[in-house]
Parts: structure tokens; C-alpha cells; sequence
């Protein structure tokens, strides 16, 4: 079922909703312009702050809309450069936000390639067996505002030393749908939040800077395809064969490899970008030598970059990353196939920053099972 906030938050409108209701309160379709110009581009956080906006009007909007649905629990800064937001949401569910720094060479801390994950779903019903966020089942689904908001407070947030001639622009470099939740299994969520990212009246961020990414669910992958959005799409594969990812994730016996590769293939040629396969390393798992052949064949088929992460370990979840040695082995049997790997060494290990770890800490502390 759907979420119904008491009030709605702005941040779910478009500007054709949001028009719509102002012409039927009686008021000049600009007055809708003027709100998005405030929420979007001068990012104010009260009614007050909208000053050439009339006293009726304020008020009109107080008793019919909220300005941010959720409030910040906990704000969690890792030794390396991530940072945590824990968020609460009206219902008291919690999510998690998480800024990541990427520090550039010779510049100050004010120039990183910043990156925001966001979450998409309280918890997650697809339960792979390495996350965190699966662990306490699925909640339900984040409503479009629930989303564009924790953008938005990271966006507030760095505002405050970033050094922006003009606020219309978003101060941070790329979004990441890989935070709680599957993107394609909130399907209209998704669409909406990305109209709202990408409109010139919202936040104007370009479609090319944000990834979706998904655990594999292929009709929707062929849905998105055509929605004439052109995010990037990573898909999380873990397993490179159907026997192995089976066991990893409970999602591929109902879209097996052969239809997902499929599916991401036709997205890679809808979009003619490069795809992303994230294969988190697991000892003894998918760190064989078949596994980082079947993969580079895959790999190459797909046009794909591959993104191998060795596995954080969550609490109550049995699995190990393989040693160091290990990881490079099978990083270098990917490379020796001409294919192109990254490595993606420690962010935000102190910080639980693993899909769902800090939720899942928050929630057992407050209520032990
Ligand atoms: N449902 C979507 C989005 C969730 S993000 C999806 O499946 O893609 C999932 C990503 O989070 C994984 O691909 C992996 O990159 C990361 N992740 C989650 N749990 C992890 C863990 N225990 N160790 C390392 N990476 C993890």
C-alpha cells in the first residue's frame, strides 16, 4: 500500500501538480514557479525565508504542504570521507543517506568528487544474502518526496562550503540509487524522483550523473530503457554463473542470468553507455577462477565495467572477504581478459556504511530482538 503523509511535502511535486493546485486554491499559476525557485535554487528551509511571496499565499501553503518529511536522527563522519545521515521519516521508519567524498589530487577537501546514496525503500524484500538491508525484511516504499528530500539536505547541507557563485546548481557531482531498497521495484518512485532531479525547474542535474542500480529485476530494466531518462545502470551480479548467484541472491531464480544479460543488454544499446556489474567478493564463494572467467565473459559482452568490492562483513551474516592476495588474484584474471575492473577499497567501513548496516544497528539498539 502506499504512504499517505498527513500533509504532503513540496518536495514531491512537479511543477504541473504543484501549479494545478495553486490555480485551484485561486492563485496565479507563476506563485508555483516562484516555490520550486525557492526550494530548488535558493534551497530555503522555512516559509519565512520566501520573501517575495504574499502572507495569504504563506499561509494557503502552511495548511496544505510540508517543506522536509523527515528529520535527522544521526549524523555519523567515517575516518575515511563518507559520512551517514540516519533519517526519520513520519511513520518513525528510518532510512539512511550516505555523502562520499572522493578527494582530488592538489585540491582542498571543497573540490572532491562528492557522491550521494540514497535509499529507496524502508528495508528490502529481495533479501540477498550479503545485505544488511534485506535482513529485517521489507517496510515499505519511500513516496517521491521521501526521496528528493534526502538530496536536498545534502544538497543544504554542503551548500555551506561549497563556493558557488550561482545556487542553481547542485553541490555535489553524482547520485547513486544504492542505498536501502531496490530502485526497479519502486518503480514509479524512481521515474518521478528522476523527473524532478533532471527538470530545469527541480534540481537541474543531468541524467548522466546519477546510476541506478539494481539486483536484477529484468522487465523493469527493459521498462526503464524507454523512459527517455539516460541514467546509468549498474547491475549488482555477484554470481557469473546461475548456480552461484542462486545461492547469493534469492532474485535470480526468478530472472536467471540469461534473461538479465538480456535485458542490460538492451539498456547498454537504448543508452550506449558503459555498464557497471558490481560483484562484491565473497571467500570461497565467487572467488574462483571459473567465476572470474564466466565474468569477463559476461563482461564483455555486456560492454561492462566491473566494480569488484570486497564484502563487508554484517553482523549476523555469515560471510567473509577473501585476503588481499585473493582479491588481487581475481581482479587480475578479470584484467588478463582485457576487461576493465576497479577495485573498490574501503569507504565507510567504521561507519557501518554497507547498504542497511546503520539502520539495522540503530533498530536492534532501540529494540533488541
Ligand atoms: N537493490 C539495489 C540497490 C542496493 S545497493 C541493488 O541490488 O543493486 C547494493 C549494493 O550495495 C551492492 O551491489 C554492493 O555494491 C553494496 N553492498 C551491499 N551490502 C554489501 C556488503 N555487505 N559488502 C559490500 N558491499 C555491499
Amino acid at each position: 500500500m502506499r504512504f499517505k503523509p498527513h500533509k504532503p511535502s513540496l518536495f514531491g511535486e512537479t511543477l504541473d501538480s504543484l501549479t494545478e493546485e495553486v490555480l485551484a486554491a485561486g492563485y496565479p499559476a507563476f506563485r508555483a514557479k516562484q516555490i520550486m525557485e525557492w526550494i530548488y535554487k535558493k534551497r530555503v528551509d522555512s516559509w519565512d525565508a520566501m520573501s517575495n511571496l504574499p502572507k495569504n499565499f504563506l499561509n494557503w501553503l502552511d495548511a496544505n504542504f510540508i517543506l522536509y518529511p523527515s528529520k535527522s536522527l544521526l549524523n555519523k563522519r567515517s575516518e575515511d570521507v563518507t559520512q551517514k545521515f540516519l533519517l526519520q521519516l513520519e511513520d518513525g521508519s528510518l532510512i539512511e543517506t550516505v555523502l562520499i567524498r572522493a578527494p582530488q589530487t592538489g585540491v582542498g577537501q571543497e573540490k572532491s568528487r562528492k557522491t550521494v546514496c540514497v535509499s529507496i525503500q524502508v528495508g528490502c524484500a529481495y533479501a540477498c544474502r550479503f545485505c544488511a538491508s534485506g535482513l529485517a525484511g521489507f517496510k515499505r516504499n519511500l513516496i517521491a518526496s521521501e526521496v528528493v528530500s534526502q538530496l536536498m539536505q545534502i544538497c543544504r547541507m554542503e551548500d555551506a562550503h561549497t563556493q558557488r557563485g550561482d545556487q542553481a546548481i547542485a553541490s555535489f557531482d553524482n547520485i547513486v540509487f544504492m542505498g536501502m531498497g531496490e530502485p526497479l521495484a519502486n518503480y514509479d518512485t524512481l521515474v518521478k524522483t528522476l523527473r524532478i532531479l533532471n527538470a530545469d525547474w527541480g534540481l537541474n542535474f543531468g541524467a548522466r550523473r546519477i546510476t541506478v542500480s539494481t539486483s536484477g529485476i529484468a522487465p523493469k530494466i527493459l521498462q526503464l530503457a524507454n523512459e527517455g531518462i539516460a541514467v546509468r545502470l549498474a547491475i549488482s551480479l555477484h554470481g557469473a554463473t546461475n548456480q552461484v548467484r542462486e545461492q547469493i541472491m534469492p532474485i535470480n531464480k526468478r530472472y536467471p542470468l540469461e534473461e538479465l544479460i538480456d535485458a542490460a543488454r538492451a539498456f547498454q544499446q537504448v543508452h550506449g553507455r558503459m555498464l557497471t556489474l558490481e560483484f562484491i567478493m565473497i571467500e570461497d564463494v565467487n572467488d574462483s577462477a571459473e567465476q572470474a572467467r564466466a565474468l569477463a565473459q559476461i563482461a564483455r559482452k555486456l560492454h561492462a565495467h566491473v566494480n569488484c568490492i570486497p564484502y563487508n562483513k554484517v553482523e549476523g551474516l555469515e560471510w567473509r572477504r577473501p585476503s588481499v592476495h585473493k582479491q588481487d588474484k581475481f581482479v587480475n584474471q578479470l584484467r588478463q581478459r582485457g576487461v576493465s575492473v576497479t577495485i573498490r577499497r574501503e569507504k565507510g567501513h567504521d561507519i557501518n556504511a554497507a547498504c542497511g548496516q546503520l539502520r539495522l544497528k540503530t533498530e536492534k539498539a532501540a529494540f533488541p530482538i
